[in-house]
């Protein structure tokens, strides 16, 4: 147990602030008391909190894993002109490229960048064509190994023919009998309806959901129409995509009135990633029309959920209807998204203890100013996960992490001479 004596709790949903001691229990499905009593907090090892403020940790609504070895390296074979060569010079030569070495350790990275960032959960999507069996097993023991929560799948396509799109679909399949996850698909211009049958299937048998890109960049409704003769969300409703209230569908940009309707009146979540498309220049999310079961992802450019609130709040208030509170809103979704769906580990026992000291005044009704214009990463001192310290004055506790970034940097090194071939 630990005691967080002296700090100042923000609740996360009411942003009531509240000067208190809070004991801590560790478990998975622990639980945090206000001013305990002596007895139980003689027992507990304390931590003091003055001048510090405690809230719950953060979690991400779409990562990509499989990207975390990627930073550095070399230019590609050809300059990508559009997006669908970003993905096919970047990001497709990078996943194919991965073994599970690689995979273990992008995993250890992330799950540890995470973890400073006051993530203690993550919602991913992963791609290895040539290493697709036991690939989800091997991120989970990585994000167990550092104490970062998961809902992992496996980016099912027909980029790579038939019988890796069936390994996919295995590989899933496998985990989901044993593991909490979702039925990930890449996105619409990549998967056949052949795949797409399966898949929605396996998710119906499972009583999950789908995890998939959409209209990402404008080619994904072109070839959709070309095609399908409809566009990318008509195609997913036929299918059955929408009817999870667990499918997450990423993205959203390049959608019709039509289509917004059908996601609003479906179950599904929205996520938005800012930042990555700002960088891959496909386009800006617009939230009208489409309900509010919104929250944000980071597509796997970086794992810190503050800088990606603050991307999508001075990127997108000019036309979106994106507020402060709305910001902070679909900041926290992902928590709602989690609790609504039943799954584990983003639990109330999940805190970050933050070393804020701001020159204005910081109470409830001035919280979303401060949230998107003071509050970074670098105030994250300490972070609990399931009742346990996993980040202490900034040090993860739970792994080597000088000896796990240096056998990072080797294997980064071995994966770059692979991908030049
Ligand atoms: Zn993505």
């Amino acid at each position: 147990m630990l005691l967080l004596k002296n700090g100042t709790f923000i609740n996360w949903q009411t942003l009531e602030f509240r000067q208190c001691d809070i004991l801590v229990d560790e478990g998975l499905n622990g639980k945090i008391t206000f001013n305990p009593g002596r007895e139980v907090s003689s027992k507990a090892t304390t931590v003091d909190c003055t001048g510090q403020y405690i809230t719950k940790s953060f979690a991400c609504g779409h990562h990509h894993v499989y990207s975390a070895l990627a930073r550095g390296m070399g230019a590609p074979k050809k300059n990508p002109e559009n997006f669908n060569e970003i993905l096919q010079y970047i990001w497709w030569t990078l996943d194919k490229a991965l073994d599970s070495e690689t995979i273990y350790y992008s995993a250890l990275v992330t799950a540890i960048a995470c973890a400073k960032n006051g993530v203690t959960f993550v919602v991913d999507h992963h791609a290895s064509p040539f290493a697709v069996e036991g690939s989800l097993g091997i991120i989970a023991k990585a994000f167990d190994e550092v104490g970062v929560g998961h809902l992992l799948c496996y980016e099912i396509s027909d980029r790579d023919g038939k019988e890796i799109a069936m390994k996919g679909l295995e590989e899933t399949a496998g985990y989901l009998s044993d593991h909490q996850g979702l039925v990930g698909l890449h996105a619409s211009f990549t998967v056949e309806d052949e795949t797409l049958r399966p898949a929605v299937q396996l998710a119906r048998q499972t009583q999950s959901g789908l995890h998939v890109h959409v209209a990402e960049a404008l080619s994904d409704q072109e070839q959709c129409i070309h095609t399908y003769g409809k566009r990318v969300i008509e195609r997913f409703a036929e299918a059955g995509v929408l009817e999870f209230d667990k499918t997450i569908l990423v993205h959203c940009l390049h959608l019709s009135e039509s289509e917004r309707q059908l996601i609003a009146g479906s179950p599904a979540w929205v996520v938005q990633n800012m930042e990555s498309n700002l960088n891959n220049g496909v386009g800006f999310f617009n939230s009208t029309g489409l309900g509010n079961r919104i929250l944000f992802g980071t597509d796997g450019m970086h794992s810190d959920m503050l800088q990606s609130a603050k991307s999508a709040f001075f990127a997108g208030h000019n036309f979106d209807n994106i507020d402060y509170p709305e910001t902070y809103r679909r900041f926290r979704n992902v928590h709602n998204y989690l609790a609504e769906n039943n799954f584990t580990g983003d639990v109330e026992n999940n805190l970050v203890i933050l070393d804020y000291n701001p020159p204005t005044p910081f109470n409830s009704s001035n919280f979303p100013g401060h949230f998107l214009f003071g509050i970074e990463n670098r105030h994250v001192r300490h972070v609990i996960s399931h009742g346990k310290m996993i980040v202490q004055d900034r040090v993860i506790q739970t792994v080597d992490e000088q000896r796990i970034l240096e056998e990072s940097r080797r294997q980064a090194a071995r994966l770059w001479k692979k991908m030049r071939g």
